[in-house]
């Protein structure tokens, strides 16, 4: 049976009554729909408690957009991973592109935030993809080996074990632009081939999501790929009509 793992990124958007309007819709959903589907809510920081009391009890797991590659101590305005394990948090959306934009997280950085996320035994959802730039020189693959390079230099071959990569084209994220089917998923399929090599195995071990633009229109079309096992959604998850529309046609 084929993964279907969708991850909620909720950026920095939302507020206290946001939470429920958003969450308890979609708990009803999952409720009555029976299926396959694994959902990773990730919301802002300051709400990942809230966010566990509404879910508790449910299948949804919890999720953080960031983490500190320090423990606990003396590193102002930063969260550590005891502070997401103390709050339930399963799973760390690591490298995402804003990170990179806006804090200039380097790849080093990046990778050694995966390895603390997990020796916490959490699981990282590593992100990569490529610049539009990148993207209209034809180096997307060589891009996101570049990127998983650094993660297996600082950690090794088992770091792919157990972790999601979300393949977001930089300039598909927010912008309603979407690269082809085809193009996802020779992308997708390089990915994986590409660490299944790293690793020297021939199963897989980890999973791919693909994340850049995905809504109610086009998620049919790209669920039908069946190189990747579910999605990252931004915007449309922020929306509860449009994202139930995504769930029912996934
Ligand atoms: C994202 O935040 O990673 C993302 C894919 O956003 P959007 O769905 O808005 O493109």
């Amino acid at each position: 049976m084929k993964n279907k793992i969708i991850t909620a990124n909720w950026k920095s958007n939302g507020d206290t009554n946001s939470l429920h309007n958003l969450l308890i819709p979609i708990i009803d959903f999952i409720k009555k729909k029976e299926s396959m589907l694994k959902l990773i809510v990730v919301p802002p920081f300051v709400y990942l408690n809230q966010v566990h009391n509404i879910i508790i009890n449910t299948n949804i797991m919890l999720g953080a957009q960031n983490v500190d590659i320090h423990s606990n101590g003396a590193f102002t305005g930063e969260i550590s991973v005891d502070m997401l394990k103390d709050v339930h948090v399963c799973y760390v959306i690591i490298g995402h592109s804003e990170r990179k934009i806006y804090h200039k997280e380097s790849d080093l950085l990046i990778s050694k935030k995966i390895q603390i996320v997990q020796n916490a035994k959490l699981i990282p959802i590593f992100c990569i993809g490529e610049t539009e730039q990148d993207y209209k020189n034809g180096i997307t693959n060589q891009i996101c080996q570049k990127q998983i390079d650094s993660v297996f230099n600082v950690i090794g071959e088992k770091a792919f074990n157990n972790m999601i990569i979300a393949y977001e084209p930089v300039w598909a994220i927010g912008s309603g632009r979407t690269p082809s089917i085809d193009f996802i998923q020779d992308t997708c399929g390089h990915i994986t081939d590409y660490i299944l090599n790293i690793q020297n195995v021939k199963k897989k071990s980890f999973f791919i999501q693909y994340g850049g633009s995905v809504n109610e229109s086009n998620i049919e079309k790209l669920s039908k790929v069946i190189e990747i096992d579910g999605f990252l959604i931004g915007s449309a998850s922020l929306f509860i009509s449009r994202f139930l529309k995504i769930l029912t046609k996934y």
